[in-house]
């Protein structure tokens, strides 16, 4: 690797190229994946795939491989509207809701545009904004752990980025401050609905009638299906075929539509069985927390953030007792921190003896 004027050469004979400088700090998404017994890490479901999104799939390995999955999906659409409350056209779906975060960033900002989001919030807010030539502005949080509405409206951007519930605090925005932001905002407000179910929570249904919203759903967290990539985005026609313009046809496999499509119609009760479950476990988990000295931020998503003074020892220490949960350094406002995605109550039981036993076994390392 070259190391000079940013000109990258790989190599005798080549003529090497200048990395566009928007991805200049930019890293490729890293988390460790060795395999671990116990994977709290991303908040993907511990109950693995719906059933008839299993059977959907299987079948589809024989049917349907051979040919081009349907260009836009209509039907995954119209049963994904059916779930949410809106029509067909107000739905696209995509290869991950990450995809269509992307979409989005790319047909609705020009490059040099600003783009505002909270802060902490999804990592990829930030990526998106930089890989798409956008200028991130970083709000942060109110002191309540709320997104700061008088903030992010002073920031007066084309975009603005909010998560409800956050991740990786786990908290709902209010919903006065959610009102206001999409009353005021002067553009377009994304909305990252990717834990909606567990909050109980529907904003996309209010999308389309809004007119300057999206909302962003996923498959990957409450239903299970994160190895199939399918994600949605719900808003107004007029945005939704703005975003048709630059995802292209066919980012959604066919056997991933069929088990999306089984899940978001047949398997709805599952779905459902399995979030109260999530729920019921998170409030046993974030008491038992609280019993053992440790302060969980109030979490409406299926992970709780517990702030720590040494995210980095506590994640390895964890690792240690083969236990994978997210760390995070410095957040603001918060410092350092630990995501745990809610498993089963077997699972969080472990996670407790665990997070006991480091405290005790590292008496320089403490509870924040
Ligand atoms: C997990 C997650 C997503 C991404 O979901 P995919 O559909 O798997 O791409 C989007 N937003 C937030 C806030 C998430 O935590």
């Amino acid at each position: 690797m070259g190391d000079e004027g940013g000109l990258v050469t790989s190599g005798e004979g080549s003529r090497g190229f200048t990395p566009r400088a928007a991805l200049a700090g930019l890293r490729a998404y890293d988390v460790e994946s060795a395999p671990c017994a116990l994977e709290l890490a991303d908040n993907t479901s511990p109950f693995g795939a719906p059933p008839a999104a299993l059977r959907a799939m299987a079948a589809g390995v024989g049917d349907r491989l051979a040919r081009y999955p349907t260009t836009y999906s209509r039907e995954l659409r119209d049963a994904i509207a059916a779930y949410v409350g809106v029509s067909g056209d107000e739905v696209m779906v995509g290869c991950g809701s990450d995809e269509l975060l992307g979409c989005a960033f790319r047909a609705l900002g020009t490059p040099g545009d600003r783009v505002a989001y909270m802060d902490p919030t999804f990592v990829m807010a930030r990526v998106f904004a930089q890989t798409n030539s956008l200028l991130p502005v970083a709000v942060p949080l109110t002191a309540a752990h709320d997104a700061d509405a008088d903030a992010l409206l002073a920031a007066a951007t084309l975009l603005t980025y909010v998560c409800t519930p956050n991740n990786p605090t786990g908290g709902e925005i209010a919903r006065p401050t959610l009102d206001r932001i999409l009353a005021e905002a002067p553009g377009v407000v994304l909305v990252d609905e990717a834990y909606a179910e567990f909050a109980g929570a529907n904003h996309a249904a209010a999308a389309p009638a809004h007119e300057r919203m999206l909302a962003f759903r996923t498959f990957s967290k409450a239903f299970g299906l994160a190895g199939a990539r399918v994600g949605y985005v719900v808003g107004a026609r007029a945005l939704i075929a703005e975003l048709e313009k630059v995802r292209g046809p066919f980012t959604v496999t066919a056997l991933s539509e069929s088990a999306a499509l089984a899940a978001v119609t047949t398997d709805l009760p599952w779905v459902e069985r399995c979030v109260r479950e999530v729920r019921e476990v998170r409030g046993r988990f974030a008491d038992a927390l609280r019993d053992e000295g440790f302060a969980p931020l109030p979490s409406a998503a299926n992970f709780v953030l517990i702030p720590v003074d040494d995210a980095v020892a506590w994640g390895a220490a964890l690792r240690a007792r083969d236990i994978r949960v997210r760390h995070f350094e410095s957040l603001p406002g918060i410092g350092d921190a630990l995501r745990i995605t809610i498993g089963t109550w077997d699972d969080m039981q472990r996670v407790l003896m665990a997070m006991a036993a480091t405290r005790d076994a590292r008496p320089a390392v403490s509870h924040a």
